[in-house]
């Protein structure tokens, strides 16, 4: 597999200091912030520290330690963002990572959207 990870996105100079973020969460692994055009109440990008593309580049190359940190500041977030539909208020959330062409990704550093605080509707358009 050769993915060409191209370190000059914006997630990429993010990570880098390069240009401001809202951050929610860091870890040793992973940053989590907020999205600049928010389509929902509460919504959240993590992403990996480390140069990959997308979810299948990160699920087949990252270390274990990186994947489980990865998961670990997605439940954090969504507990800390009070999504969580666990009985005690929180109402739910939507997990969207898009990847390449087909699924209409812009940015391509690794990404996961949290989104919630409000109903968002059927997973996607049939047409
Ligand atoms: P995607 O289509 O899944 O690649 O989504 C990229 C997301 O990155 C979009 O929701 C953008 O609003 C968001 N985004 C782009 N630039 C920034 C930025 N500088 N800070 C925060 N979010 C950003």
């Amino acid at each position: 597999m050769a993915y060409a990870y191209d370190d000059q996105n914006i997630f990429a100079k993010i990570l880098r200091g390069e240009i401001p973020n809202d951050t929610v969460l860091e870890t040793e692994h992973t940053l989590a912030f907020r999205d600049i055009q928010p389509k929902a109440p509460v919504h959240v990008l993590v992403i990996p520290r480390g140069a990959y593309v997308n979810a299948d580049h990160f699920a087949n190359t990252a270390s274990d330690a990186e994947l489980a940190d990865f998961q670990r500041v997605i439940g954090r977030i969504c507990t800390g963002e009070g999504l969580c539909p666990d009985g005690e208020g929180g109402a739910g959330y939507r997990l969207i990572s898009n990847a390449g062409t087909h699924g209409v990704q812009e940015v391509p550093h690794y990404h996961v959207h949290i989104l919630g605080g409000r109903n968002m509707g059927r997973m996607v358009d049939s047409d």
